[in-house]
């Protein structure tokens, strides 16, 4: 049993009342340990542990805070086996996932913003023979940061290391259903020499408790979240009184455009991978797939086909492809969006059950559904499992009208091999992430996020940076 404890100002500790709430292991069921779970109290002592460490923190050079950065990478690194199989005891999600994936990317996600800031520059503009401008970059000051539990280390990397790498402080509130690798990053930033209240951890739940206190402190400057797009709207509410800086990372429904002239092979893996890797949980995730008519038969078959070969089971077995569900709880609200879609007119053609050989952990099958139209709440709402709708389209306009008629505007794949057509396409899409002919891949100084209710602003190089530093502009008179 594993007491899991907060880390404020360098010290791991419980919470002043003793409060806590289980940790469980959603593949098998069982409490694998205690969680402190913080209210007012903790969220006090981080956020004021956090403004001291900022006085000192904040005035450190970009190269004194890489070489920490780039220490903290090394020990992910060499933590590595640990750390993905706390990510897999928490998550459910297959341990080969976490170790190819997970925490590789969140040793990166330090490397990466390490060396960005040690590049970053700011802007001149010259009024020739009146004035001289430019700009200086500074922290802001105390963030918090708020990480869903889909890619628990992976997703607070991409916020904790552009935070500190820009002279910031910060205080964390990771998902309460995945409590463990923020934690033990805390040790490992420790032991990278990272001065004590720099970084700060509060466990505990969001509404009216540690994320929402959290998000209403007067002393926090800025709060970046990822999220469901309804929390981004409580944390829009909360942190309103105190006018914070927000960055909003949301849901998303995202579309897979298949026309009949793409590489049939290359869309028809990564659409299985795009659909039902992580068990559907990741925000990325194409959930809706539109195929041109022509393909359309051909391409369902083999999506089913290829659906049913996946071994859904023990997240520990190096054979699985497709782990246990974050929770009973989220795979109860991923059944009910199915059993509805059904009741809408949607036929299942794999799937929309748990396996029967496996008889405990939150499994659920991979689920291809037909039969739906964009009027359906299966087509219009984020289910944030191994599900998706699969429909046949005739023509581009439609096709761009169907991808767009949604709240979300996160990300959206096209399978095309006409080069006039994706470019066209691209520029028609809502989305704030697109990609052609593949997907997830990833190049992480380019600009990540999501328009319409999937977010607010941009991260990723550059855009991590807009974020996380003010710019005061220098005006000297020539
Ligand atoms: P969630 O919104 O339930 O929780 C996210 C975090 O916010 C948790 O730490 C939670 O405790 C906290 N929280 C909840 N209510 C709060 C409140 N009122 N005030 C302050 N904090 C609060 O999301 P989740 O279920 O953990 O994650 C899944 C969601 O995240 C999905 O909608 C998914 O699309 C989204 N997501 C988005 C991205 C992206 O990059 N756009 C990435 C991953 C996940």
């Amino acid at each position: 049993m594993k007491q899991v404890l907060h880390f404020i100002d360098g010290e791991f500790v419980p919470s002043e009342d003793g409060r806590t709430f289980d940790n469980i292991n959603p593949a098998t069921g069982e409490r694998i340990g205690t969680v402190a779970e913080g209210g007012r109290a903790e969220i006090d002592r981080a956020v004021r542990a956090a403004r001291r460490a900022f006085r000192t923190w904040g005035r450190t050079t970009a190269q004194e805070r890489a070489a920490i950065l780039h220490r903290i990478a090394n020990l992910i690194e060499e933590n590595l086996e640990e750390l993905a199989l706390l990510e897999t005891q928490d998550t459910g999600k297959p341990l080969t996932l976490s170790k190819s994936l997970d925490i590789p990317r969140s040793a990166y996600n330090f490397r990466f913003f390490a060396d960005f800031v040690k590049g970053l520059s700011t802007e001149t503009f010259e009024m020739e023979g009146v004035a001289l401008n430019y700009a200086l970059r500074r922290p802001v000051g105390v963030a918090g940061l708020i990480s869903p539990w889909n890619l628990p280390l992976f997703l607070l990397t991409w916020k904790v290391a552009p935070c500190l790498a820009a002279g910031n402080t910060c205080v964390i509130k990771p998902a309460e259903l995945t409590p463990m690798t923020a934690t033990k990053l805390a040790e490992i930033c420790k032991q990278a020499g990272l001065p004590d209240g720099v970084l700060n951890v509060v466990h505990g739940f969001g509404p009216d408790a540690a994320g929402q206190f959290l998000t209403e402190h007067e002393d926090v400057d800025l709060i970046s979240l990822t999220g469901e797009t309804t929390t981004g709207k409580a944390v829009m509410r909360s942190a309103a009184n105190t006018l914070k800086r927000l960055s909003f990372e949301l849901g998303g429904k995202n579309p897979n455009i298949v026309f009949a002239d793409c590489d049939f092979e290359d869309a028809i893996a990564t659409t299985v991978r795009s659909s039902f890797v992580n068990q559907g949980e990741v925000c990325l995730c194409g959930s809706r797939i539109y195929v041109e008519r022509p393909l359309y038969d051909k391409f369902v078959a083999a999506l089913v086909d290829r659906a049913r070969q996946l071994k859904v089971g023990d997240p520990l077995d190096a054979a699985t492809d497709v782990g246990s569900l974050i929770s009973e709880e989220h795979l109860a609200r991923v059944d009910g969006f199915v059993r509805r879609a059904v009741e809408e007119g949607g036929r299942v053609l794999v799937g929309g059950r748990r396996p029967e050989h496996l008889k405990a952990g939150a499994f659920y099958e991979p689920t291809v559904i037909v039969d739906v139209d964009e009027t359906c709440e299966i087509t219009q709402q984020e289910v944030f499992g191994p599900v998706v709708t699969v429909q046949p389209f005739d023509t581009e306009e439609e096709v761009v009208r169907l991808a767009n008629n949604t709240h979300y505007g996160l990300s959206a794949t096209l399978w095309t091999s006409n080069l006039k057509r994706a470019h066209r396409i691209a520029g028609e899409l809502e989305a704030g992430v697109i990609w052609v002919n593949t997907w997830f891949l990833r190049d992480l100084r380019t600009p990540f996020g999501g328009m319409k209710q999937s977010g607010i602003g941009r991260e990723g190089g550059v855009h991590s940076f807009e974020f996380f530093t003010e710019l005061k502009n220098v005006c000297i008179k020539l």
